[in-house]
C-alpha cells in the first residue's frame, strides 16, 4: 500500500534539517504502490519526480515543485553462495548501517569499513560510497531498479555502474530517472581487513588477531570521535570531493603545505585531504550566520539551527573561492544541491 502525503515537509527528511517542502511525498514498498499512486492520482505523472533514501547527501535550496518518492522496498535474499563467496540482494529501503552490522554478525567481508554512514542501501551505489580505503563498487554485483522514463525494469552491471570517486550513472545520466529497488553485493566468507588506513590502522595494529567486529568497532568509535551526529548538528558529511592532483601538482602543493595528506589512487594521480585545505585556509570553525565549518573536521558544514539551503551553499562557495586563491586547487562538491 502506498502513502501519498500532499504539501509535505521535508525538514526531517534531510540531514541538513533545511525546512523545506515538496508538492507530494510518496512512499512505496513495491512496483505495484507506485503503478497504483500513479493511477489513483494521474496529475502525479505531470510533476517532476526526484528519489529520496535518508536525505543525507542532499542541500535542498528551497521548496521542491514536484513529487518525492521514498522507495521502501526492504529485504535480504541470498543468491549464491560457495566456501569463498557471498552474494546477498538487499532491497533498496534498507538502512545501509543494518546491512553492515548483519554482513559483520554473519562473519561475511567486504562492507565493514563503511560501518556507521547514514542512509539507505538503493543510494550506497548513486555515489559509491567510500570509508577508510574501501568503496562500494569492489562489493557490488549488480543495481536492479526501475527506469522511470519508460516503465522498463532493468539492471546495470558493475561495469555498467561506470562507478568513480564518489559517483556513478545513477548521480549523473540517470539521476532521478533509475529508481533503484535493490543491490546484490559479494562478499567474502574468507576475507582479510583493509586496515591500512590512518586512524584504523593504528586501532586494529593494537589488537593480536582483529576480527571484523573489531574492525566495525573501531570505524564507529573513530566516526563518532570525528562526525558531527546530524540528529543534533544538521550536516551531509563531507560536504567537498578530496581533489585528486597529478603526482606533480601533488608534490608541489605538500612541499608549500608540509603534512599535507596525500593518498594514492590506483592510476597516476593523487588524491589531496581537502579538509586539510580548508583548515589551513583559516575556515575551520568558522561561523557564517547560521552555517558554520564543523570544529573537528572541516570538510564538514553544518546547519547552527535554522539555516536555509542558500546560506549553506554560499559559505561552500566562499570556501572554495579561498582555497582557490590560496592553493590553486578547485573543490568539487560532493553534497547534491536540489534546486
Ligand atoms: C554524518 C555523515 C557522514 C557521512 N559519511 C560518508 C562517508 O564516509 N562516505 C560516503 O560516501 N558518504 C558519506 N555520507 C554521505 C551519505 O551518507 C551517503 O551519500 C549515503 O549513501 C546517502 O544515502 P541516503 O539514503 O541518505 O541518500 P539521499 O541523500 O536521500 O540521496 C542521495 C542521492 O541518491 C539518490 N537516491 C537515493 N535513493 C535512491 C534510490 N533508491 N534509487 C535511485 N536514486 C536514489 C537521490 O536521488 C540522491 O541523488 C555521510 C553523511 C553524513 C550525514
Amino acid at each position: 500500500m502506498f502513502k501519498l502525503v500532499p504539501n509535505f515537509s521535508l525538514r526531517h527528511n534531510n540531514s541538513f534539517g533545511i525546512d523545506v517542502t515538496a508538492n507530494y511525498w510518496v512512499t512505496i514498498s513495491t512496483l505495484r504502490d507506485l503503478d497504483e499512486a500513479f493511477t489513483k492520482y494521474p496529475h502525479l505523472s505531470g510533476e517532476t519526480k526526484m528519489i529520496i533514501g535518508g536525505g543525507s547527501n542532499l542541500l535542498f535550496l528551497s521548496d521542491f515543485d514536484g513529487v518525492v518518492l521514498s522507495p521502501d522496498f526492504i529485504g535480504y535474499e541470498i543468491t549464491y553462495q560457495d566456501d569463498q563467496v557471498i552474494e546477498i540482494e538487499v532491497g533498496a529501503g534498507v538502512e545501509w548501517d543494518d546491512f553492515v552490522a548483519y554482513c559483520v554478525e554473519h562473519g561475511w567481508y567486504g562492507v565493514e569499513n563503511l560501518s556507521l554512514i547514514p542512509g539507505k542501501v538503493g543510494a550506497a551505489p548513486v555515489q559509491n560510497i567510500g570509508a577508510y580505503g574501501v568503496e562500494i563498487e569492489q562489493v557490488i554485483v549488480c543495481v536492479k531498479g526501475l527506469n522511470l522514463e519508460t516503465g522498463e525494469i532493468g539492471s546495470y552491471t558493475q561495469e555498467q555502474c561506470c562507478f568513480s570517486y564518489r559517483s556513478s550513472i545513477f548521480k549523473e545520466k540517470m539521476l532521478n530517472r533509475f529508481m533503484v529497488i535493490s543491490v546484490v553485493f559479494r562478499l567474502q566468507k574468507m576475507g582479510e581487513l583493509v586496515s591500512a588506513y590512518g586512524d584504523l590502522s593504528g586501532m586494529l595494529k593494537e589488537l593480536d588477531e582483529p576480527s571484523l567486529k573489531n574492525a566495525r568497532d573501531a570505524v564507529i568509535k573513530i566516526r563518532r570521535s570525528k562526525l558531527p551526529d546530524p540528529k543534533i548538528l544538521g550536516n551531509a558529511g563531507s560536504f567537498f570531493r578530496n581533489p585528486i592532483l597529478s603526482a606533480r601538482e601533488a608534490a608541489s602543493l605538500a612541499e608549500f603545505l608540509p603534512g599535507l595528506p596525500l593518498y594514492p589512487t590506483s592510476g597516476k594521480e593523487v588524491k589531496v585531504a581537502a579538509g586539510f585545505l580548508i583548515d589551513h585556509a583559516g575556515w575551520k570553525g568558522r561561523k557564517v550566520g547560521r552555517a558554520a565549518v564543523h570544529d573537528r573536521q572541516a570538510l564538514v558544514l553544518v546547519n547552527l539551527g535554522g539555516a536555509t539551503g542558500a546560506e549553506i551553499l554560499e559559505l561552500s562557495m566562499a570556501i572554495q573561492q579561498d582555497v582557490f586563491e590560496k592553493f590553486g586547487v578547485v573543490l568539487e562538491r560532493e553534497v547534491q544541491v536540489v534546486e
